[in-house]
């Protein structure tokens, strides 16, 4: 038998921090500013509930919240249990709504840390209730979901009955909080009348809800950015926003007036290159050169979720001016042409996304060239990333 090796000795030595420099900065002000304009456009008697899922769709789920929570808003919204515990280990202490559910084993942790689910089935009130009844003292405060046309997650107007005959068995343990439905159109350009019919088809299950619990739920509440920025019919007590707290909108024409985008995202020069007319630059030879060229090698690519959708039509911005991508995004390096740009060297800002200057490279300027939604491009920047408060 040959001898077990001993285990390698824990490497104590640290990379110092940065060595690769690429990095996402996230605008606080920006944030508190963003909560301000959707504040004035629902009036100042609405609620806003900051949906900060996704790690804040890509911007630090802990520092967006607490922007979020000292702007002034009711609470936030996250989708996993996972993501509402990372929020009150980071020591929030705000209202927190699970957009997903209450998946099975999750009951005892959402009662413990005091999350408020969103319900919708038979399945879930059982369970927190059970849940409630060991740890013995307080109540859970749910949302209860009603699917009006997304038919993804909610109950059915026609199965509404008997989730309320349970909820009215658990009075002792569950508080419905809210009662909500969710858009599914509300962001097309034709999607007017479908969320009516949707909005509609909410109000019409309020009166059922009511009579069942003894009271109206506190909260009733539809709207998402689109639906906030477009139908004031549908703001109701509570408003639901997520990108537009970050600055965006589902399309540009959604975008409410005054927001500011809160995520930028750069890079460096770590090389510059003289190369000569023809030479062919990165995988597949993608890039051509028709003239003598200076090119910036810029570390960051698809691993870091600049998107190689961008390859051979986005732009960057270096020493304020706008420079094409060469060849592919790879997955650490993106080649970018300087030639026209005098005195690039090596530890010059390559801005991807934000602004230098007057110049900048908005958000759906980036969709425009790789066809993503301005959803995907934010959460796809990378845990590789780090992010800087500012
Ligand atoms: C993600 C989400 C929102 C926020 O949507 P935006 O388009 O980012 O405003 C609102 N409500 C629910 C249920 C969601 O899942």
């Amino acid at each position: 038998m040959r001898p077990v090796p001993p285990p390698t000795p824990p490497i104590t030595v640290q990379a110092p921090p940065s060595v690769r420099p690429t990095w996402a900065e996230v605008d606080r002000d920006a944030l508190v500013h963003n909560v301000r304009v959707v504040g004035d456009a629902v009036g100042g008697a609405r609620r806003i509930l900051a949906v900060v899922k996704a790690d804040a769709y890509g911007h630090g789920a802990a520092h967006a919240a607490r922007a979020f929570v000292e702007a002034g808003v009711f609470g936030l919204a996250v989708s996993l249990v996972e993501e509402g515990i990372e929020l009150r280990a980071a020591g929030i202490a705000a209202p927190i709504v699970v957009l997903g559910g209450v998946p099975e084993g999750a009951e005892d942790a959402i009662v413990a840390t005091g999350l408020r689910p969103v319900v919708w089935t038979r399945d879930h009130l059982d369970r927190l209730d059970a849940a409630v009844l060991r740890h013995a003292g307080g109540r859970v405060r749910v949302h209860v979901k009603v699917d009006t046309g997304m038919s993804r997650l909610g109950v059915l107007p026609s199965d509404l009955p008997a989730l309320l005959d349970r909820l009215r068995q658990a009075r002792d343990t569950i508080v419905v909080e809210g009662l909500m439905t969710h858009f599914a159109r509300a962001g097309d350009a034709d999607g007017e009348a479908a969320t009516r019919a949707q909005h509609e088809a909410f109000v019409a299950c309020v009166p059922e809800v009511t009579r069942a619990l003894g009271r109206e739920p506190p909260l009733l509440h539809c709207a998402n950015s689109a639906a906030l920025a477009r139908f004031g019919w549908t703001h109701l007590d509570l408003v639901r926003p997520g990108i537009a707290l970050y600055g965006g909108a589902p399309r540009a024409e959604l975008a409410l007036p005054g927001l500011r985008p809160a995520l930028s995202f750069h890079s460096e020069v770590v090389d510059v290159r003289e190369l000569p007319a023809k030479a062919r630059v990165g995988y597949g030879g993608h890039g051509r050169l028709d003239r003598p060229s200076r090119l910036a090698v810029v570390p960051v690519g698809y691993a870091d979720g600049y998107p190689h959708a961008a390859s051979g039509r986005g732009e960057v911005l270096v020493r304020g001016r706008r420079c094409p991508l060469v060849g592919d995004v790879s997955m650490d390096i993106s080649m970018v042409d300087v030639t026209d740009v005098p005195g690039v060297r090596p530890g010059d800002r390559v801005t991807l996304l934000g602004r230098q200057g007057d110049a900048e490279i908005g958000l759906f300027e980036l969709c425009g060239w790789t066809g993503l939604l301005p959803y995907e491009v934010t959460c796809g920047i990378s845990k590789r990333v780090p992010r800087h408060g500012r």
